[in-house]
C-alpha cells in the first residue's frame, strides 16, 4: 500500500491509500474517489512541492475553544523553553563550526580532525549527502538565533 496526496479540482488536498500507483491513476479517471471535503470525483494526485516533508504535522486557524486556546498558548511556551534549553545545552557543551559544519563532521567522521561534538549550518542538501556517507547528523528543532 502506498499513501498518495490527491487533490480535486476545487483544490482540496487529501491522502488516500492505494495498491500501487496504477491503481491511483485508474481509480481517480474511474471517478472512484471522492473529495472528502466537497465530494468532488475530478481527483487527481498533487504535485509534491520539494522540500516539504512529505508527511509532517500541521496547524491551521485558532483553537476550538477559549481553554483550547489557553492550553495551546501553554504548550508552545512549554516547547519554546524546552527548545532553548537544547540549544544552550548544545552550547555549551558542543563546538560551533558554523557553516564549516559539513566539512568538520566529515573530518571527524574519516579520522582527519580530533574526535568532539559540533554543531553548525548546514542545508538540506548538505544533510543528507553526510547522512549518506554514515555521518550521523541530527537536524536541531531550534530556530537560528539572530546575530544582531
Ligand atoms: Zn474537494
Amino acid at each position: 500500500m502506498i499513501l498518495f496526496d490527491l487533490i480535486c479540482d476545487r483544490e482540496h488536498q487529501f491522502e488516500s491509500w492505494f495498491k500501487n500507483s496504477n491503481a491511483v491513476g485508474k481509480l481517480t479517471k474511474a471517478g472512484q474517489i471522492a473529495c472528502p471535503v466537497c465530494g468532488s470525483t475530478k481527483v487527481s494526485k498533487a504535485l509534491q512541492a520539494p522540500n516539504i516533508p512529505r508527511k509532517g504535522a500541521l496547524r491551521s486557524g485558532p483553537p476550538a475553544t477559549a481553554k483550547g486556546n489557553a492550553e495551546l498558548t501553554k504548550a508552545m511556551e512549554k516547547m519554546t523553553s524546552a527548545m532553548n534549553e537544547l540549544r544552550q545545552t548544545i552550547e555549551k557543551n558542543f563546538e560551533n563550526v558554523g557553516d564549516k559544519f559539513p566539512e568538520e563532521a566529515r573530518k571527524i567522521h574519516y579520522r582527519e580532525a580530533p574526535e568532539r561534538g559540533i554543531y553548525g549550518d548546514a542545508t538540506a542538501e548538505q544533510a543528507k549527502e553526510l547522512i549518506d556517507e554514515g555521518i550521523e547528523v541530527y537536524a536541531l528543532p531550534v530556530p537560528k538565533r539572530k546575530t544582531s
